[in-house]
C-alpha cells in the first residue's frame, strides 16, 4: 500500500512527481478534489476521480500528499 509517508525522499526534495489515479477503486468520496482542486476533480457523470494534472508543480506537492492520505480507497499513487 502506498501512503504519504512512502513518498521517496528524492520526490520530497524537489524532483518531478507523477500522479496516477485508479478509477476502478475510487469510491467518489471527493476528498482529493477538496485537498487539491488544481490536480483532481470528479466526473459529473459518475462522480469518480478525474486527474487534471498528472505532473503538478512543486507548490502543489503538499496538497497532493494530503489528497492521497485522505483518500479512503487508496486510489491515488505518487511516483
Ligand atoms: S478521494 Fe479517493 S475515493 Fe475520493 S474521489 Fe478522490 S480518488 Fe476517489
Amino acid at each position: 500500500m502506498v501512503s504519504a509517508v512512502d513518498v521517496p525522499e528524492e520526490t520530497s526534495a524537489g524532483a518531478p512527481v507523477e500522479i496516477a489515479v485508479n478509477r476502478e477503486s475510487c469510491c467518489g468520496a471527493g476528498q482529493c478534489a477538496l485537498a487539491a482542486p488544481a490536480v483532481f476533480t470528479q466526473s459529473e457523470e459518475d462522480g469518480l476521480v478525474l486527474l487534471l494534472d498528472p505532473n503538478p508543480p512543486a507548490e502543489l506537492r503538499d496538497a497532493v500528499r494530503r489528497a492521497q492520505s485522505h483518500c479512503p480507497s487508496r486510489s491515488i499513487t505518487i511516483r
